[in-house]
């Protein structure tokens, strides 16, 4: 991506993709799912991995899943031939005349979009039909299933109806509502034949019944755990992004002071305490409170203070640093999920919004 390439090429926090490991994150789930077709989910630019990169290192997928229109239309027209999946539909006639020209499989969530399908002609279209087991977000109710089945049936352009729909607690595997949904999936689908998906990475790998014809995983794929209670090490998943920079500088700061914005956090004693040079303007989480990990010299250091636009300061306590010294805020050393755990929030969250920032390169 040209723009990736070139925004913020003076700052020293960068990004780096190891496609191998996105090629063995795929591998693992063909492991887990090994009946199954797999659309893989590359959708907010591959959760910040450079959608166009990220596609190349999975050719091995079935297919490829995206949020919307624009993003599909630019991977197709980028050469790619995979069947290209359009997770929240067209919007609009426009969305829809370019899911016709880029041969898009749209996703219909709604019974207006099973309408202005049945009042159009001249093209050809696959399309899944979303429904709605619990998750109330994108997907037609239950019992409205039957109503746009038909309507999609009538439609001229259609030429085939997949189906599809999301887990709300596949994270948590005993989640009782996981078996109500896959079950409500199942049996309101009125094709004995159907082509049917529902398993998002956690549910790949903790929940067997509901692969079906096709598993739809995305964070898997980057290397992060999607599952509460497991580590992505445990379930032999490589980190694919590797955000790194160095230290600035090392402070010796005198007992009693305090350091950064705020003055959030006060020195216990006489301490040398580094400075990475990595901020929220690079994409690191703001919120990450004192304690989060960087990784300089085989040593986690927790960060000390506020994190600043430009910078982020760590103590060095018994680590032996110096300036120009690799920092890692997380990858290979420090997985992102250990960052996400302490700034409460998701890898997912981190990976697209670090990964839209930084500097790929
Ligand atoms: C993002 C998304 C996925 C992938 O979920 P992961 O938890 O990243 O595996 C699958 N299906 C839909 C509809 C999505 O929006």
């Amino acid at each position: 991506m040209k723009q990736g390439l070139t925004r913020h090429r003076e700052r020293s926090a960068r990004i780096q993709i190891d496609g191998e490991a996105l090629r063995h994150n795929l591998g693992r789930v063909k492991a887990y799912a090994p009946s199954s077709k797999v659309m893989a989910v590359i959708k907010a630019n591959a959760y910040g991995h450079d959608v166009l990169a990220a596609a190349s290192y999975l050719d091995a997928a079935d297919a490829f899943a995206l949020a919307m229109p624009a993003e599909a239309v630019a991977l197709r027209r980028a050469g790619c031939s995979r069947p290209l999946i359009v997770l929240q539909g067209f919007a609009n006639q426009e969305e829809l005349k370019l899911c016709s020209r880029y041969d898009l499989q749209p996703v219909i969530h709604q019974q207006w979009q099973a309408e202005l399908l049945y009042s159009t002609s001249r093209f050809s279209l696959d399309v899944w039909l979303k429904i709605d087991t619990g998750m109330h977000r994108l997907g037609v109710p239950l019992e409205a299933v039957d109503q746009a089945y038909q309507t999609l049936k009538s439609a001229a352009v259609v030429h085939s109806i997949q189906f599809m729909s999301h887990f709300a607690n596949a994270d948590d595997p005993s989640h009782l509502l996981n078996n109500k949904q896959l079950e409500s999936f199942i049996n309101v689908i009125p094709e004995s034949d159907a082509q049917r998906s529902i398993a998002n990475s956690a549910a790949v790998i903790s929940n067997v019944s509901s692969h079906l014809e096709w598993v739809r995983p995305g964070i898997m794929l980057y290397g992060s755990s999607p599952l509460l209670e497991r580590s992505a090490e445990e379930l032999d998943l490589r980190p694919v992004m590797q955000f790194e920079s160095r230290l600035a500088a090392i402070q010796y700061v005198r007992k009693g002071e305090t350091i950064g914005y705020g003055s959030t956090w006060q020195c216990p004693e006489d301490m040398p305490v580094g400075v990475v040079a990595a901020g929220y303007g690079d994409g690191y989480p703001r919120h990450a409170p004192s304690g989060t990990p960087v990784w300089i010299n085989g040593h986690l250091c927790p960060s000390v203070g506020r994190v600043s636009m430009d910078s982020i300061c760590v103590d060095l306590r018994g680590v032996d640093a110096s300036h120009g010294d690799r920092a890692v805020l997380w990858g290979r050393e420090l997985s992102v999920d250990t960052v996400a755990s302490h700034a409460g929030t998701i890898s997912y969250e981190l990976l697209c919004h670090a990964g839209n920032t930084a500097n790929l390169g």
